[in-house]
């Protein structure tokens, strides 16, 4: 049986972290705002141990944002004929005595919404280019090493990367959910 590592944040899930962020600055921003990789980096300095205490300590970030239309689903029809594993990172420098609360929520939420993969197929870690599977995934071009078939699903910080530069790195683009089911499950 082939292993599929998916990622869970802009994978499964999106828009939770920038809807925080905006509650949290009674602000809209939206996407087109957003240069960096981590949507709270648009937090200004002096607002940031603030922030970290509200979003470890007050809330919880998946409460917010919502899942990709027909996620679920297409995953739990892979589970019929992969093995398949939920990787997440949480490290955050910013605060590592704090951040470690952030794998309670991805863990209840996992068990919840997924309760057709067992806990033991889930893996935090941050360092995903260690884990060789067969098919990987992600939203984020450097969690696409070590497989045979990498899947990168756009997100707003990935649309704008060139398909040749994609295909030079083996990589193929996917929009949706039902794409991925399109390259995985028929067969
Ligand atoms: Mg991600």
């Amino acid at each position: 049986m082939k292993k599929i590592l998916i990622d869970m944040d802009d994978t499964i899930l999106v828009d939770c972290y920038l809807e925080v962020v905006n509650e949290y600055l009674n602000t809209n921003y939206t996407y087109k705002d957003i240069k960096k990789y981590w949507v709270d980096e648009i937090i200004p300095k002096e607002k940031e141990a603030e922030y970290l205490d509200y979003f470890y300590n007050k809330i919880n970030v998946y409460d917010y944002g919502h899942v990709q239309e027909n996620a679920i689903h297409v995953i739990e029809q892979l589970n019929k004929y992969y093995d398949v594993l939920i990787c997440s990172a949480y490290i955050d420098h910013r605060d590592l005595e704090i951040c470690s609360k952030i794998l309670t929520h991805k863990h209840n939420w996992l068990v919840k919404n997924l309760p057709f993969i067992k806990p033991e197929n889930f893996i935090f870690t941050n360092r995903k280019d260690v884990i060789p599977t067969d098919i990987k995934i992600d939203d984020k071009v450097e969690n696409l090493k070590t497989c045979e078939t990498k899947l990168l699903i756009t997100a707003y910080h990935n649309k704008n990367i060139p398909i040749e530069e994609l295909k030079a790195q083996n990589i193929i683009r996917v929009n949706d959910w039902n794409q991925i089911a399109e390259i995985l499950l028929n067969h």
